[in-house]
Order: C-alpha cells, then structure tokens, then sequence
C-alpha cells in the first residue's frame, strides 16, 4: 500500500546520470564509429548492433563510459530538486543500481561503484540537509535479480528506471509501481507510468 512516506527507489545509469554526450566520443575513439558520428546513447547502440561482434563493442563503450568517463556525465536537470522536495515531503528516496565493481573488458579496472559515489559527491547529491540523500541510501547490485529483490526488501512503492525490461521483468516485486523514465519519450505501455523528465517525475509523484 503507498502512503506519503513510502519509498521511492530511483535507478542510476541514464536515470540520474545523463551520459549522453559521453557515448559517441567514447565509441569513437575506440575506433568503432566514424569521427564525424552524431548521436546519443540509443543512436550509439544502434550503430554498434548492426556489426557482428556488436554486442561486445556496446559493452566495450559501456564499461568505458561508466567508469574512467564517468566523470564527464552529468546530471540530469530536475533530479537536485527532485530530491530536495521528497525531502520536504518526507518521503524517502533510494538510489538502487545494477552495477558490477569492474566494466566489461575495462582495461583500465575502474571501480565503477567508486566511480559511481564520486561523481554523486561530485555533483552534491550527498549534500544530506538538502537533497535528504547519503550513501547509505545508495546501493549496487551484481545483477537484476539482486536489484529488484532490494527494491522490495526496502519497500520501495515505486521503482523509477530508464529501462522497461527491468520494469517488465518477470521478477519486478508484486505491489510496487513501475515508472519508466523516458527522457527520449516512449510508446505507452501497459502496466506503467511514463515520464519525460524529472520535473514531471516530481510532480506526479510528490504532488
Ligand atoms: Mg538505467
């Protein structure tokens, strides 16, 4: 059942961290794409996919951007006041990621979860007085199994994600509403909610 102080459990890559201006200079200087490729993360992955070994050079780029270029993320507009205002609303906020310690074929063995708390350091999200959050609140998980079973464990009312296979996994916890963040937009889907940005985000569920 949700009432006012019912968590809100928040995922982290491409829901909090905007890493789309990271994504083709990555894959570019990998020498996956062309130097004059434009686009964002979607565009990235497409362009990638459609060569044989795609899939790996998608997780190539990933574990680069995620770790050694993390730092070149930003934030997305919204999530600061977000966080001030559940704040003031009393509703607790979790941060709960799928986020293994190494990148996939990472040669430089980036921490990524290090990397992670950093760069929300970085960007003043751990500003407790203000956004209500600390690292306590943050959690990593090896897997998506893991994920969602912290989601319920923290009795989490409503998980936001950027990806609809989490929100649509066979194992999402009974009772908890599904909310995809869709910065890019998206066909509606059955059985969720779905919002363009965080100021949208903030008024639909902090009122
Ligand atoms: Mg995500």
């Amino acid at each position: 059942v949700t009432t006012r102080s019912s968590p809100i459990g928040i995922d982290f890559d491409n829901t909090i961290v905007d890493y789309d201006r990271v994504f083709a200079p990555t894959a570019v200087e990998m020498g996956f794409l062309p130097s004059d490729f434009v686009g964002g993360k979607i565009a990235v992955r497409r362009a990638l996919r459609t060569a044989s070994n795609g899939e790996e050079r998608w997780m190539r780029v990933q574990g680069r951007v995620y770790g050694p270029r993390m730092f070149e993320a930003r934030l997305f507009d919204g999530v600061r006041a977000f966080l001030i205002r559940a704040r003031e609303r009393e509703r607790p906020v979790f941060v709960i990621s799928h986020k293994t310690e190494r990148g996939h074929f990472d040669e430089t063995g980036t921490d990524l979860r290090v990397a992670a708390l950093a760069w929300m350091d970085d960007q003043g999200l751990f500003r407790t007085d203000e956004t209500g959050i600390d690292r306590s609140r943050v959690f990593f998980e090896p897997d998506r199994t893991g994920k969602l079973r912290r989601v319920a464990e923290l009795g989490c009312a409503i998980l936001v994600d950027d990806l609809p296979e989490v929100l649509e996994d066979p194992a999402f916890p009974v009772g908890v509403e599904r909310c995809l963040f869709a910065p890019a937009g998206a066909e509606p889907r059955s059985g969720m909610r779905i919002h363009a940005s965080w100021r949208e985000l903030a008024d639909a569920l902090l009122g």
